[in-house]
């Protein structure tokens, strides 16, 4: 097979400077990309900042014979992280939106602050840096972007209700950058990884943590940004070389009204068709809202014929 390269383009990489986007920073750098390897060098729970984890893996790709720069701004600047690229190398093509924190408290002990930072570095983050890129790539015609979701947030987890929340709200952000992006060569997906970091340090049992590198996860995310790659709003899972794709799927459903001419139905009826309503048997994936109004004006078509 022939070798995925990024030569002539410019990757920006945030959070890149431990973990997962480090890993993701050293393997575009090694494909040729040139990186901006972003990242506010703060603690896991975002207090702080240092230049130092960013500018030890610009060194590491320059080590390597590849071409990289720093930026140390935290992503709720998005646009400076762009400015950034457009400084040092001249244009943008790729986005990974990777930086993270946990502020982890059950749901009765969750301050507005610690509310506040998780969405802002996930969610406001990832907003910034896109919409900062987005007239960028639309000219071009050319992007693509990675949003980084979370187990917690596709399944819920204890203690994490401001980062599940926060996590979840990528895949809206993703969904609706995919449908705006799309006619211009703009994607967008999510990915949904699970590693060994100072994130899951102490959480993840230890012989899962051994196993679980971020350079398993690493080959995922850039693939899913090289040229060749068509998929657009899709949510793929990786972890530990495994990877799949995540999607949300609806239920057949059941109409509760017995015909168009009834105007309101009780909840009795609900609870009548209750087992209807919830039965996934032959769940399907809605890929777009516009389907979504559709399969709605059949059901009341329906009504109407069988009224
Ligand atoms: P990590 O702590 O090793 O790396 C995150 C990096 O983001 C750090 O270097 C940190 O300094 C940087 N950062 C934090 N706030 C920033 C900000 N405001 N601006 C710029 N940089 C900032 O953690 P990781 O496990 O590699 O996590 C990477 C991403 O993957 C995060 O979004 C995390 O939520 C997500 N994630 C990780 C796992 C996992 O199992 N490790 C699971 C699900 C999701």
């Amino acid at each position: 097979m022939p070798e995925l390269r990024f030569d002539g383009r410019v990757a920006v990489v945030t959070g890149a400077g431990a973990g997962l986007g480090r890993e993701y920073a050293l393997l575009f750098g090694a494909r040729g990309a040139k990186v901006v390897v972003n990242d506010l060098g703060g603690s896991s729970t975002g207090e702080g900042s240092s230049k130092r984890a960013a500018d030890v893996v610009v060194d590491e790709i320059v080590a390597k014979g590849g071409i990289a720069c720093a930026d140390y701004n935290s992503v709720v600047e998005g646009e400076k992280i762009i400015e950034t690229a457009i400084k040092n190398f001249g244009r943008v093509d790729i986005l990974v939106n990777n930086a993270g924190i946990l502020r982890d408290k059950s749901v009765a002990n969750i301050s507005n602050e610690d509310w506040d930072l998780v969405h802002n570095v996930h969610l406001k983050g990832s907003f910034k840096t896109s919409q900062a890129a987005w007239p960028i790539f639309k000219k071009q015609k050319y992007g693509r972007i990675i949003l980084t979701s979370s187990n917690s947030g596709v399944y819920g987890n204890f203690g994490q209700a401001n980062y599940s929340a926060a996590k979840l709200g990528l895949v809206g952000l993703s969904n609706t950058l995919a449908i705006e992006g799309a006619k211009y060569n703009i994607h967008c997906n999510v990915i949904v990884p699970t590693a060994a970091s100072r994130l899951t340090q102490g959480i993840l049992p230890e012989f899962l943590f051994n196993e679980l590198k971020p350079k398993l996860i690493a080959p995922v995310v850039v693939y899913l940004c090289h040229e060749s790659n068509t998929d657009n709003g899709a949510i793929i899972e990786s972890a530990a070389g495994f990877a799949a794709k995540l999607e949300i799927v609806r239920g057949r459903g059941t109409v509760l009204r017995k015909s168009i001419e009834q105007e309101t139905i009780t909840p009795e009826e609900v609870q009548e068709g209750w087992s209807k309503v919830t039965d996934m048997a032959h769940a399907k994936r809605i890929d777009a809202m516009t389907r979504a109004s559709t399969s709605l004006m059949t059901v009341l078509e329906d009504l109407r014929e069988n009224s």
